[in-house]
């Protein structure tokens, strides 16, 4: 047991920061939690599963005094945040937020923050399509990797001891540049939700002329891609009008290739097909042998992902 920060705020009480909560209890990493969400119902649910020590009314209540402060909201919420805590944060207090974006949040929480503040962007990758406070476990974090992306002059001691909590809840930690993370996430997990909302979409509009066989006879592929589709919509809309860039980039990129096969279905280019999918078959053992999946027929979804 080793306390890293004596007083920590969670503004937001969803998937990741009850996660994060269930983490830091589980390890005594530290000594109290507040936490703050915007409905009194998620706050109570907070208290009442006791992954927070107790709920304040306001944000700006929550982070008094304390020597962390975690944004956990959707991307399209720090900057209102932000300027409401900016006034009541505690001299030499670290910031961070777990924003599937990162250049939009830190134009949108930097001007926010007052000298000796030190604000510290991050984020796990790690999530899964539930939301809310009972979503959260300890073992979120395991395994996974937990991205930040310090803004140039930032403390580093402040970011030393960011890290070793995210070291603490089990992830693996790398710095990168905030346009650099925007364009690899927009790669690895944005453009490829946009891909499965797509596709499930498509599904629902044949469904009304094949009625309930979509359902029925779903099969692997089609299952994953529903699983991907129900993540948050307020979460996945602010994704995508804040790193807008970078996916539409990905996904011109993404087009042309669609064509191409779509042209070697048309002429029956079956060597162009098998040299295609032998490559991104390579990929998938990549990521097992990484230790980010398991080869399990079931995925291991039998247990929450860890
Ligand atoms: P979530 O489960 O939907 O929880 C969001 C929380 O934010 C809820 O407690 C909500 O309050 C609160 N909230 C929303 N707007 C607010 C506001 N204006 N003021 C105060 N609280 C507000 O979301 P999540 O999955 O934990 O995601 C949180 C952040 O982590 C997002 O920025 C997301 O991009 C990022 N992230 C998500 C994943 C993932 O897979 N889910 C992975 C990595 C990073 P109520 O409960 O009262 O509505």
């Amino acid at each position: 047991m080793t306390v890293i920060y004596k007083r920590v705020a969670l503004i937001g009480l969803g998937l990741i920061a009850s996660s994060m909560a269930h983490a830091m209890k589980a390890q005594g990493l530290a000594a109290e939690i507040v936490g703050y969400a915007k409905s009194p119902e998620s706050r109570a649910i907070a208290c009442e599963i006791g992954f927070i020590d107790h709920a304040a009314d306001t944000a700006a209540e929550a982070v008094r005094g304390a020597d962390l402060v975690v944004l956990a909201v959707p991307v399209g919420a720090m900057e209102a945040i932000a300027t409401e805590i900016g006034p009541h944060l505690a001299p030499g207090a670290t910031v961070t937020d777990v924003g599937s974006v990162k250049q939009a949040v830190i134009a949108a929480v930097q001007p926010h923050m007052p000298e000796g503040v030190h604000f510290i962007p991050g984020h796990p990758i790690a999530g899964t399509e539930h939301s809310g406070p009972r979503s959260g476990f300890a073992s979120l974090f395991q395994n996974r990797w937990w991205l930040l992306t310090p803004v140039p002059g930032a403390d580093p001691e402040a970011t030393r001891r960011l890290r070793q909590l995210c070291e603490a809840m089990g992830a693996k930690v790398d710095e990168m540049d905030a346009a650099h993370h925007d364009l690899v996430l927009a790669v690895t997990s944005h453009t490829p939700h946009l891909i499965a909302y797509t596709m499930v979409g498509v599904a629902d509009d044949l469904r009304r002329v094949t009625d309930s066989e979509v359902i029925q006879y779903s099969a692997a592929g089609f299952r994953d891609f529903t699983r991907i589709a129900a993540s948050d919509p307020t979460m996945w809309r602010d994704v995508f009008l804040t790193n807008k860039e970078a996916t539409l980039d990905i996904l011109g990129r993404f087009t042309e290739e669609l064509f191409a096969l779509q042209r070697a279905i048309r002429l029956g280019d079956g060597d162009h097909l098998h040299a295609y999918f032998t490559r991104t078959r390579a990929i998938r053992r990549g990521i097992i042998e990484a230790g980010q999946d398991t080869s399990a027929p079931d995925f291991g979804r039998g247990q929450p992902p860890g």
